[in-house]
Formats: structure tokens, C-alpha cells, sequence
């Protein structure tokens, strides 16, 4: 057997795979079916002799990951010569059930499928991304990997909302946080760049990508975290409005007569920088800030304010903080998110280097100055490697 995983993930009109080396974090290739269902799907794969796009029709799920192996096939590397690990799965919602990655069979997937209601958009999709899978790789062992699972550590006065106690015990209306596996890999690679075991190693994470959540990791083990029973919760997000009055959805229907599907729609989709600058892009939201567009300098503003409101609230809940990390799309690349989040800071020990944080460099980088006594860094999150050595981890125990 190799260290090699197929990394999947299932959305409900695309899937994404990724080759990759357990060990090493190698991906060997990667693609994307998108558009499934619709008249038109698009495939592209990226193995060892480049870029291959197609755009053809593609039904479903199982034509996608099929298109998948073909392209293994034909442009590389050969599956069959490389004998998989396994396959891992990457699956939205593991309620309280799963608290770390498990193997797939019968009843993990009955089990997940309970699970529906809480993530009604998600979970179905990973689990036709299972179902085929199973199909067309039968002798392999297959992985489930929950965002749920790194924050099931969070103690009970994190994850427990202030509601009649019944909503916890019949309903399981609670706090399960999402990201875990970006936040367990930025965790664990901080404290490799710290050089500190994880187990003594507190870090504020920062997940700023189309989603956002921030995480409280002690020793490791996820305390506290921004996203709620769903990723609604928290910062704010390009579509998503992040935290609000509870009060306001049922104002709303009494007062406007919208619906609930309405409020949930418009929360989720037409909320966070969408909502207030018309943009959820946020190259492009920078663009029309630098153009003095007004609404999308309040959005700017309200999204730092919201970063700069969970980092010292974290802080509080650490008590020590040895690192500030920020990671995804926009964490990775936005210099002026990371500085406006973070500056006026330097009495909680937090001291940005204007000249390491405005440096165009990709990789993994510390931006605060040398005797700043919380470290503030720069960690490309690689959920694909976490996925793929989780999985490796499930099949070796
Ligand atoms: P992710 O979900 O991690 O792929 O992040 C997507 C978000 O990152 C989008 O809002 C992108 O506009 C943003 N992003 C990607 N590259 C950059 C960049 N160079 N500068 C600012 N934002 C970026």
C-alpha cells in the first residue's frame, strides 16, 4: 500500500478531487467537475503534463467522478499502478456523533444521513460523493473527514447556547463550529513554525476565505469557535451575515411579512460583503474601495471590526496566546485586512511588521516584529493534506 489518498469533495452541483501524498502533502493531481446536472458541466484536470479542460454534459456525481478516472487514465498518474491508501472524503456535518475522522460503512453513512437537517445543503452532497465512490472503488477503505470533528473538544460553556435546555437535549441546538480541518492543519503547522509541541501551543486562527470562522486552539484542541449549529455564525462572510440579533428574523416576518425561507435565503446568500457592497469578491471588493465606493469601504470596515472583536475576545478565553494566524483566500493575500484587524494591538503583546505583512510572498510567513511577544502569522491552509493523512491515520489504526 502507498501514502496516497484520493482526497474527494462533494458539492451538490460540483466535485473536487485531489491525488494526494499523505506523508509529504504531494498533490500528484488535482480537478474539478463543475456544473453537474446542468446542460453544460465543465471538467478540468491538472496532473503531471498540465491542464486538460473539457466541457461536456454531466449528469451526476457518478459521471463526474468517472470523468475523474478517465482523466487519471489518460493524462495521469495511473490509479492502478499506485496502489490508493484509501479514499477520504471531506463531510460538512458530523453532529456530536463524530469526533474524529471514522471509516465509512453502512452505518456511518445511515448515521450522516441523520445529520441531513443540520446541514441540509452539505451533507447530501458528500454523501452521493460517498455513495459513488463506494460504487466505483469498492476494494478501497473509504474515510469520512468531518469539519465538525476538531471542535468537538470545545468545553460545555462554548458550545451551549443560552436557550431552554431542551432545545440542547431533544434538538441538539448547539454550538458544533465548522473549518475544523483548515483549523486543525493552520493549528498544527503554527506550532511547527514556532517550533513548540501543538500541546503546548495557543493559537488564534483566522479562516478568512469565502466562508470566515476564527478558532480558540489550547494545546491543540479546539476551546472556541465563531461558526454556530450552522456556518452562519460569527464573522462576517463574503454572502453570510455572521452574528446579528437573534431578534431580527422574527422581526422581520412580523413587521415585512418575509418568510422564514426568505430570511434563511437572504442570510446566507445575499448577507456579509454581498449584502452591504453588492460584492462578495474580495479582490474585487478591494478594487471598488480603492475607487472610493463608499458601501464597499463600510463593508471593509465592518468586516475588520468583526476580526478585530473575536481576536480579543479569544484572547480573553486563551488567557495566553503564543500565535495570531491568518489563513484562506482572503488571509492569505490581503495585507490591509490583516493590518486594520490587528492594529493598535501592541498592549496585548500583538505587534505587526508593516514591511513582512505588505511583502507579496505566498508561502507560510511570520508578519509581526521579532520581540513581538504574540507571533503573528501567515499559514496557507491545505485542507486536501489534512483530509488525506487523516484518512491515512484511520486506515494504519
Ligand atoms: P477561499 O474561500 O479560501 O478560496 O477564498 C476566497 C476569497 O479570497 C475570495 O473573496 C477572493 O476574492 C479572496 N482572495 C483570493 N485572492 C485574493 C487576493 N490576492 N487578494 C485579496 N483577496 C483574495
Amino acid at each position: 500500500m502507498s501514502d496516497h489518498v484520493l482526497v474527494i469533495n462533494a458539492g451538490s452541483s460540483s466535485l473536487k478531487y485531489s491525488l494526494v501524498e499523505a506523508r509529504t502533502g504531494e498533490a500528484a493531481a488535482s480537478g474539478l467537475a463543475e456544473r453537474i446536472g446542468e446542460r453544460q458541466g465543465r471538467h478540468l484536470h491538472r496532473g503531471p503534463d498540465g491542464e486538460t479542460e473539457t466541457t461536456r454534459s454531466i449528469p451526476g456525481h457518478e459521471d463526474a467522478l468517472r470523468l475523474a478516472i478517465g482523466a487519471f487514465e489518460s493524462h495521469g498518474p495511473s490509479l492502478d499502478g499506485l496502489d490508493l491508501a484509501a479514499v477520504g472524503h471531506r463531510v460538512v456535518h458530523g453532529g456530536s456523533r463524530f469526533s474524529a475522522s471514522a471509516l465509512i460503512d453502512d452505518a456511518l453513512v445511515a448515521e450522516v444521513t441523520e445529520l441531513v437537517p443540520l446541514a441540509p445543503l452539505h451533507n447530501p452532497a458528500n454523501l452521493e460523493g460517498i455513495r459513488v465512490a463506494r460504487r466505483l472503488f469498492p476494494n478501497l477503505p473509504q474515510v469520512a473527514v468531518f469539519d465538525t470533528a476538531f471542535h468537538q473538544s470545545l468545553p460545555p460553556q462554548a458550545y451551549t447556547y443560552a436557550v431552554p435546555l431542551a432545545w440542547l437535549e431533544d434538538h441538539g441546538i448547539r454550538r458544533y463550529g465548522f473549518h475544523g480541518t483548515s483549523h486543525a492543519f493552520v493549528s498544527q503547522e503554527t506550532a511547527r513554525l514556532l517550533e513548540r509541541d501543538p500541546a503546548e501551543t495557543n493559537t488564534i486562527v483566522l479562516h478568512l476565505g469565502n466562508g470566515c470562522s476564527a478558532s480558540a486552539v489550547r494545546g491543540g484542541r479546539s476551546v472556541e469557535t465563531s461558526m454556530g449549529l450552522t456556518p452562519l455564525e460569527g464573522l462576517v462572510m463574503g454572502t453570510r451575515s455572521g452574528d446579528l440579533d437573534p431578534a431580527i428574523p422574527a422581526y422581520l416576518m412580523r413587521e415585512v411579512g418575509l418568510s422564514a425561507e426568505d430570511i434563511d435565503l437572504a442570510l446566507n446568500s445575499a448577507s456579509g460583503l454581498k449584502g452591504l457592497a453588492g460584492e462578495n469578491d474580495f479582490r474585487e471588493l478591494e478594487r471598488l474601495r480603492a475607487s472610493g465606493d463608499e458601501h464597499a469601504g463600510l463593508a471593509f470596515d465592518v468586516y475588520c471590526h468583526r476580526i478585530r472583536k473575536y481576536v480579543g475576545a479569544y484572547y480573553a478565553v486563551l488567557e495566553t496566546v503564543d500565535a495570531v494566524v491568518f489563513t484562506a483566500g482572503v488571509g492569505e493575500h490581503s495585507a490591509e485586512v490583516r493590518a486594520t484587524s490587528l492594529n493598535g494591538l501592541e498592549r496585548l503583546g500583538i505587534c505587526i511588521d508593516n514591511d513582512r505583512n505588505n511583502e507579496p510572498a505566498t508561502g507560510a510567513r511570520r508578519i509581526s516584529t521579532d520581540d513581538s511577544e504574540v507571533a503573528v502569522f501567515v499559514v496557507p491552509t491545505n485542507e486536501e493534506w489534512q483530509i488525506a493523512r487523516e484518512a491515512l491515520g484511520v486506515v494504519l489504526a
